[in-house]
């Protein structure tokens, strides 16, 4: 039988409520059991598909075409938890079920109200959330213990353990402990104050995970317990990590956390935790052989948040080469002003991620063409993609005026165009070509040599698409059409040859929502390996 773990959060948001949560999957898999994990997301919106980056860092695409929260990706990384339109729920999704519902006339006769439907349905989702059969399903809920938003949530999970056995349901509550410089001392006033608005609402947490950046001191933890009411053992200290974030597991491991999460779950593990594969990973991380300097050349850089995946793809795919990467991160806008020789030489490597509107997009278009003449190895992702294509189209194959659509839309020469069901369409949410999509790479390519297979699945999130109508005319001037969706005739990944260029590779989907640690996507390995190899023998231009 599933048992079923909460994680709130309080004091302030950005405690790293979703790494803790992914890192505790991440322990239980390695005691042999199977794990699910799920995020419940107290705003309004639908889904953070219309969100801005900015507001809430990137958005997660998942294999069935869900727009999620960014916290799904440190589930998928740490896990291998099924991960689906059942992973995220928010106030939005869950209204917009109980409404549908009342439409139809399934509450005839009642009146609609907080509790019971709205927590009814949250309790559902969680269920939907669990993949059937495994043995712990985590839920971990957004936001911070106190906001009026969080509540139908927080009521849920309350009548949900409540409505279980004793041992079936455990709450962990990720809490801060503030550091005070002029007194020296960390403080424990604010955990106590957010376990007791939880205690409020009828939810005492079993587990506190106390998020640090100096270690307690020995009596603390007694402290807290009898403030919380919680076990001393069950106050875990989580402390800022030095060097990597796959750290976590390993400093939970050791402050306790696998006992106090058995114990109150009445678990048995399948298996004793083994980390030497891991401790060698931290290892490579800690000590790498090379230094790699990758600019990236975004829309939303400010914000490292807003490219998660990407710069988590860059650092396993680090891991696989033994490198550490240095990230340049340039603004594409600024790019197209002072030029890509005064903001990226003596990068190693260029990426150009996604991004939506006009903004940056010369900016792009200008990094791409210095990384194409400087034979710098070159990855270009979904809007980097198509702005390499324009790129191309209009310096090489001299079609001055090439363009997107999505800027242009009455434009002569949109290389990048809208397809015909696109035009169509008439609300933004939820409407782009979402999820994965096959694609038959081209033989003789550095993408099929990458991948080393002949099909593949990739993940997507965008409007546009490379034009059929250019495609000959670009091939024939030299582009690479190294992959393609066959079903929709679309291409999905664009080349140099090597002859020309060393590393030059864009592909109209996400690769970066498909890697973990120990298993690098293959175009990131590739691509960071051509940052080191250029490094050691730099290219002549
Ligand atoms: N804006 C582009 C499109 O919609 C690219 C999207 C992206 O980079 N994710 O097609």
């Amino acid at each position: 039988m599933t048992k079923y773990i909460f994680i709130t959060g309080g004091v302030v948001s950005s405690l790293g409520k979703g790494l803790t949560a992914a890192a505790i999957g991440w322990i239980l898999e390695r005691m042999g059991l199977t794990v699910s994990m799920q995020k419940l997301d107290p705003y309004i919106n639908v889904d953070p598909g219309t969100m801005s980056p900015f507001q809430h860092g990137e958005v997660y695409v998942t294999d069935d075409g869900t727009e999620a929260d960014l916290d799904l990706g440190h589930y998928e990384r740490f896990t291998h938890s099924k991960i689906d339109k059942h992973s995220n729920y928010t106030t939005g999704k869950i209204y917009r079920e109980v409404i549908q519902k009342e439409r139809r006339g399934d509450y005839l006769g009642s009146t609609v109200q907080v509790i019971p439907h709205i927590t009814d349905e949250i309790k559902a989702a969680i269920r939907r959330g669990a993949s059937s059969g495994c043995d712990v399903a985590i839920t971990e809920i957004g936001g911070t213990v106190g906001d009026i938003e969080s509540l139908p949530f927080l009521e849920a999970i309350r009548q949900f353990s409540l409505e279980h056995g004793p041992q079936d349901t455990l709450f962990i509550h990720l809490t801060l402990l503030p550091f005070l410089r002029a007194s020296g001392e960390l403080k424990t006033k604010p955990t106590q104050q957010s376990v007791g608005k939880l205690r409020e609402i009828g939810i005492q947490p079993q587990i506190l995970i106390c998020r640090t950046e100096k270690p307690m001191t020995p009596d603390m933890p007694a402290k807290i317990a009898l403030f919380c009411n919680v076990r001393k053992e069950a106050v875990i200290e989580e402390r800022d990590v030095d060097f990597s974030i796959y750290e976590v597991p390993v400093d939970l491991i050791k402050a306790g956390l696998p006992q106090q999460v058995l114990e109150k779950l009445a678990l048995t593990p399948k298996r004793d935790i083994a980390l030497d594969d891991w401790f060698q990973l931290l290892e490579t991380v800690k000590h790498p052989e090379h230094v790699v300097e990758i600019g990236v050349a975004g829309k939303y850089i400010e914000l490292h948040d807003a490219y998660k995946s990407i710069y988590e793809a860059l650092t396993h795919a680090g891991i696989a080469n033994r490198a550490k990467i240095r990230l340049r991160k340039v603004a594409a806008e600024q790019v197209a002003t002072q030029g890509a020789e005064a903001l990226l030489t003596g990068v190693d490597a260029v990426l150009v991620p996604g991004g939506f509107g006009e903004r940056g997009f010369e900016g792009k278009i200008a990094t791409i063409e210095w990384a194409r003449k400087h034979r710098i190895p070159f990855l270009g992702i979904c809007y980097g993609m198509q702005a390499a294509v324009v790129e191309y189209a209009r310096h090489v194959c001299g079609i001055e005026k090439a363009t997107t659509a999505e800027y242009a839309p009455t434009a002569e020469h949109r290389v990048i165009d809208l397809m015909e069901e696109q035009k169509a369409v008439t609300q933004l949410g939820g409407t782009m070509r979402l999820g994965a999509f096959e694609c038959r790479l081209t033989p003789g390519t550095i993408s099929r040599e990458e991948y080393g297979a002949e099909r593949i699945s990739e993940r997507h999130r965008h409007r546009f698409e490379f034009n059929n109508r250019y495609r000959g005319q670009l091939a024939e001037a030299g582009l690479v059409i190294a992959g393609v969706n066959d079903k929709h005739d679309l291409v999905e990944i664009i080349e140099l040859p090597r002859e020309v260029h060393p590393w030059f590779v864009g592909v109209q989907y996400h690769p970066e929502f498909k890697t973990k640690p120990q298993q690098p996507h293959p175009l990131f390995r590739g691509f960071v390996a051509a940052a080191v190899e250029r490094q050691r023998r730099p290219v002549e231009v």
